[in-house]
Parts: structure tokens; sequence; C-alpha cells
């Protein structure tokens, strides 16, 4: 698989300095270019004019600035969710989506970006148009870093910023471990674009190894895990490609807790017909039993292949309150963007010919 080179979005502030200080510049020369970069979000190093001319045109030789580029945005009907069609250097594509929310209870306006970690993915759930189109490649950490500044870009037009960041985008963040938690720790940094880690949600289809690296990180994300069924047979049927037990995945995840005392989010797509009973409901009840959690029900969004359907509103409801009565909190997760096809599980990245017009 091709790696893209390094540009300035993949590296942290230690590897920034360490290449700036092997150059012969003095190490304040980094801080200001990680503030041109990440608090002045500067489109490229000849923005950086605080740095000397010679500096930048070696920047630009030598760590490429990054070239995630917007092909195409989209708005839903809504006005406040817009799905960006992104081209990466190697010609591949991938989406994010940005949702604005207005002032909720807590007086603050809420602006969260999701995130792809991987061009397609290997996961292959048999719901999720990702997917369905099979894996390309993991993106590198300045490629999932250019995600939030292209969005940052935008929304600082607005007098705005990011607040949150959950990756629920294309690919499986876990799979591609090492790129995720560099992102993250880009992005948390307080000299750049200073996101808050709790503020940051990882979701994952359940790899279990890289739920247990992640419990020893210092970061304080929230962990979402994609469970989707209250037992094996019926869970491997839609998450084919995990073979381990659920009774496996529910220690780890009783482990992280233990390890972080952050509750754990567990995601949940209702299909009808498949896992949108009351009996499983009570099932999944029993399973989560004293674990502190919150479940995320996402009624199903169109892909695609249309066998799989989205229940009906009574259904989702029933399911809602069945969990309810057994104790674990839980929401209907609100879709946004489904319209522009930029809510959970129909992102794709479509193939440059075929992305159509630019918005
Ligand atoms: N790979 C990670 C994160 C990306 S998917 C994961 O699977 O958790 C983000 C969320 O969208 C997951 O909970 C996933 O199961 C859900 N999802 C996928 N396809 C969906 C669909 N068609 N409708 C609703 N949710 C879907
Ligand atoms: Fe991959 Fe997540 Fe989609 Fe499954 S739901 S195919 S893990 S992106």
């Amino acid at each position: 698989m091709n790696q893209p080179d390094a540009s300035l979005y993949d590296l942290d502030p230690a590897a920034l300095r360490a290449l700036l200080v092997d150059w012969g510049q003095p190490p304040y020369r980094a801080r200001q270019a990680w503030a041109d970069a990440y608090q002045r979000l500067a489109p490229s190093y000849d923005a950086m004019t605080d740095l000397p001319l010679a500096l930048r045109q070696r920047l630009a030789v030598e760590l490429p600035f990054p070239a995630v580029e917007a092909v195409r945005t989209q708005r839903a009907e809504d006005g406040l969710t817009r799905k960006a069609l992104l081209r990466l250097g190697d010609g591949r594509t991938i989406e994010t989506v940005l949702m604005q929310y207005e002032r909720g209870d807590d007086g603050r306006a809420r602006n969260t970006v999701c995130l792809s970690t991987q061009a397609g993915c290997a996961m292959g759930c048999v719901f999720c148009a990702t997917g369905q189109g099979g894996f390309e490649r993991n993106l590198t950490p300045g490629e999932i870093v250019g995600q939030v500044v292209h969005f940052a870009r935008i929304l600082r037009e607005d007098g705005a910023h990011i607040t949150n960041v959950v990756f629920m985008g294309m690919g499986e963040p876990l799979a591609n471990y090492d790129a995720t938690i560099a992102a993250v720790r880009t992005m948390h940094d307080p000299d750049g674009l200073n996101i808050g880690a709790r503020h940051i949600t990882i979701s994952t289809v359940g790899l279990i190894p890289g739920i247990r690296r992640l419990a020893k990180e210092d970061l304080p994300v929230t962990l979402a895990v994609s469970l989707h069924a209250p037992n094996d047979v019926l869970r491997r049927r839609l998450v084919p490609t995990q073979r381990h037990t659920m009774a496996e995945l529910l220690a780890a995840c009783r482990d992280y807790f233990a390890v972080t005392s952050r509750r754990l989010t567990f995601e949940y797509a209702l299909i009808a017909g498949e896992n949108d009973s009351v009996e499983q409901a009570r099932a999944l009840g029993a399973l989560l039993r004293g674990l502190p959690c919150h479940v995320n029900l996402i009624p199903l969004n169109p892909t695609p292949d249309e066998h799989y359907r989205r229940p009906s509103r009574a259904r989702v409801i029933a399911f809602q309150r069945a969990l309810d009565a057994v104790g674990i909190p839980c929401t209907v997760r609100v879709e946004k963007g489904v319209e522009i096809a930029a809510a959970c599980g129909q992102l794709k990245g479509p193939k440059l010919q075929s992305a159509g017009a630019i918005s």
C-alpha cells in the first residue's frame, strides 16, 4: 500500500521542532509555523509571512504543504449540515461532514466535524455504504487533520470554530490506530486547534486490541463501540469480519471503564426485522447491565444496497422504551444530512468522474 510523503500536518510539535532545529533554525520558528498552520489556518507556506523566505522555500520543497483539496461541497436542506468531497494527494477521494447545532440548553452552539480515517473500509458491515465499497488505504495523520482544517477555515469566515470531533466518517479508526491517535494529539494541542479531548469521540466497530491500547493513552476521549446486535449469531451476520465473541468485546469495554472511568457509548443501527424487536432490546439491556454507558440508537440510513431498511418510528420508540425500562440510558440519534447522503454509514467517496458540479 503506497502512503503519501509526509506533509506539514503529519508532524507533531516535537517532530516539527526537531526538523527545524536540524535545519539550523531557532526553536521558536517551529512554534511560529505551528501557530501559522493551526491558529491562523494558513493556506500555504507563502502565507506564513512571519517565517523567513528561505525557510518557507525549503519547507515547500522538503515538507510538502498538505494536499487535501475540496472538490465539492453539498449543503443539506437544514442549511446546517455540509458534506465535503475532498481529494487527497494521490487523487483518491474521501468525504467529511460538518454538522452545526444551534444553541442548546447550555447556551452554546456546537460545530461538529465527522472525520474519515480510511479511504473505504475493510470491515464489511453489511448495512454501511463505506463497507459495501471495500477498502482502499489508510489515511495519514495529516490527511485526517486536513479534514478538520478544511472546515475550521470555512467556519472562521463566520467567526466560528470547531467545538467537537467525531471519528464516524469513512473507515475504522482503530484499524488505523497510530494515524488516528497522532491526529487526535495534533487537533487537541492547545497551541493549535485546541479541541478538548472530552469533545472528541472515537467510534469503533469493536477492535479489541485497539480498545485496550486506547485505554492506556492519556487522552480522555469518548469511546463509542458499534454493537448492532444482542447476540453473536446476529452480530457476525451484520459485522462479518469480527470473529471475537460479544462477551470478549464487552469484557474489553468493562476493562476500558475500569482503567479510564469514562462512560462508554454504544451505537446500535436499528434495522427493520433484523435487530429491532423489544426482545432484542431486553437482551441488549441484559448484556450491558452494570456497565456505565449510554446507547445511541441510529435508525438505519439508506445505502445503495436496499436490502436493509429502517424500522417504523413506532418500533424505534418501543425499542428505546424497552432499554430505558431496564435502566440503560438511551437516545435516538437525530440524523442530519440524510438527503445529501451525509449521515452515518452513507459516506463512500464517489470516484471523481461521477462527482458532479461544485456548489
Ligand atoms: N467504523 C466505525 C466508525 C464509522 S461508522 C464504526 O463502525 O463504528 C459510524 C457509525 O455509523 C457506526 O456506529 C456505524 O455502525 C453506523 N452506521 C453504518 N452504516 C449505517 C447506516 N446505513 N445507517 C445508520 N448507521 C450506520
Ligand atoms: Fe467500516 Fe464502520 Fe462502515 Fe463497518 S460501519 S463498514 S466498520 S465504516
